[in-house]
């Protein structure tokens, strides 16, 4: 299956104050400098938490992950509370965790995961519990290479066939983004990347996450994992 080049990095503009610059973040395949973050040291808005994430795919990506905040003191210290910097809503997908994707640890990221990252009520409020009660800063709606939730969309579309259960339910929301341009693997390939950008725009509309967007306060993000080279880059 092709997996395309990557057009963007998921960090396009540099952000003030900082040595890193756009496009490398996610692209360079040099070894930067590694960073261990202080925990008071939470990105606090869209562009620094985009950076975090730039940062820690780098590092899962070329085997230089640190695992972080996962020591006794962090444990302790988040009995009290959390501060997470970015929602991720996922896919169910055991290949393609985002804590590790991103070499995140406790009290980093609030996950939401669905297969092909669909949205519902339940996932809805996950995400605008994250935003609005605890103030994260970027939500990044994360497709992946090969997502079977995506394929199966495709193929029950193409064989008229019901699928099991509320299996269904996947299908039918992922259908909309269904990319009939092409055909086969590239067929599914693509609608991932459709299905991204779709489930971004559904949540760019929802009138208490845009109204953060356009206080500056959130970004919502679409990216995509490639399995073959574990490289997250953006997409929408
Ligand atoms: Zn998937």
């Amino acid at each position: 299956m092709t997996t395309g080049t990557p057009r963007r990095t998921l960090l396009r503009a540099a952000v003030a104050g900082t040595a890193v610059t756009a496009g490398v973040t996610l692209t360079a395949s040099s070894a930067g400098a590694a960073v261990t973050r202080p925990r008071s040291a939470r990105p606090a808005t869209p562009d620094q938490a985009l950076l975090e994430l730039s940062e820690g795919n780098k590092r899962w990506r070329t085997f230089r992950q640190q695992h972080p905040h996962e020591t006794e003191t962090v444990r302790q210290t988040l009995v009290t509370g959390q501060h997470p910097f970015a929602v991720v809503l996922g896919c169910i997908d055991s290949r393609v965790p985002p804590e590790l994707a991103f070499d995140q640890g406790l009290g980093d990221l609030m996950t939401v995961r669905s297969a092909g990252e669909v949205l519902d009520e339940a996932v809805l409020g996950s995400i605008a519990y994250g935003v609005l009660e605890l103030e994260i800063p970027l939500v990044l709606v994360l497709g992946h290479q090969s997502c079977g939730a995506v394929a199966a969309a495709v193929e029950a579309e193409e064989t008229g066939e019901r699928l099991p259960a509320h299996i269904q339910y996947l299908a039918d929301q992922i259908k909309p983004a269904i990319d009939h341009s092409q055909h086969g693997d590239a067929r599914v390939d693509a609608t991932v990347s459709a299905n991204v950008k779709m489930v971004q725009a559904r949540l760019a509309a929802e009138p208490d996450l845009a109204a953060r967007v356009s206080q500056g306060k959130l970004a919502i993000v679409g990216a995509r994992y490639e399995l073959t080279n574990q490289l997250v880059h953006r997409i929408a």
